[in-house]
């Protein structure tokens, strides 16, 4: 890995055998990354980033923006996404069972026991998302299989702080992020999707992108829409 600094900005440049510069800025930190055919020299390069400079900035920028709106307090009214959807949080509180749901379209309540913290709250929306994800997965998963002809022995989703979703190709094992909760559905599909990709090519090369072209001919437009508000705290490679 070879980096290039100009000005206060560090670019990651990768050397790779493609015909054009391809540069990205990524959340959360605006990390910037230089993907460059492999007989350009660093001169180009240089000029190239320059040029884009501006570009870099609003990036950045947008992305520290989107951060600090990612923190939630669990406090009435406070914005919280559900397949895309923006629900107004209520809390109430309550001697029983802790309770999630959704209502009028318009509120997602929490029922919590008196005096719950925010942390408790916290993990009692993120259950609930788990579990939303869970009972729309194997149908999703179920109508892939039978069009890609490929067979997922297992999956699951999990927090993570780095990936919408894996695959482990060997186990034919997929996980997929519990943030996609948050994302609309067609957003959840195009990750899944593109993890089961991986059960027909592991790499993301050529093959791969012309799997994706076939299944999901929109796939690029859906990568931008993941990449818009709201984000949380993750940095979108997978
Ligand atoms: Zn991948």
């Amino acid at each position: 890995m070879q980096y290039i600094a100009i000005g206060s900005i560090n670019v990651e440049v990768v050397k790779k055998n493609i015909k054009n510069m391809h540069l990205a800025v990524y959340p959360p930190n605006g990390r910037v990354r230089l993907a460059a055919p492999v007989d350009v020299n660093d001169e180009t390069i240089k000029l190239y980033t320059i040029s884009k400079l501006a570009w870099i900035k609003r990036q950045q920028r947008k992305f520290e923006q989107q951060d600090r709106q990612s923190e939630r307090k669990y406090i009435q009214r406070e914005s919280h996404y559900f397949l895309g959807k923006r629900y107004l949080l209520k809390v109430a509180e309550k001697n029983a069972r802790p309770l999630v749901q959704v209502k009028n379209k318009t509120y997602l309540e929490i029922q919590v026991r008196p005096g719950a913290t925010t942390e408790q709250k916290h993990h009692f929306i993120n259950e609930w998302y788990r579990t939303q994800l869970k009972t729309m997965l194997p149908a999703l998963i179920d109508k892939w299989e039978r069009k890609m002809g490929v067979a997922v022995e297992e999956w699951g989703v999990k927090q993570m702080k780095t990936k919408w979703g894996t695959c482990n190709t060997d186990k034919q094992k997929i996980w997929l992020n519990l943030e996609l909760a948050k994302k609309p559905i067609h957003c959840i599909e195009y990750i899944l999707v593109h993890e089961m990709v991986h059960l027909l090519e592991r790499k993301h090369n050529d093959v791969f992108q012309a799997y994706m072209d076939k299944y999901l001919p929109n796939w690029r437009t859906l990568k931008d829409e993941l990449n818009k508000l709201p984000v949380s705290h993750i940095d979108w490679e997978y």
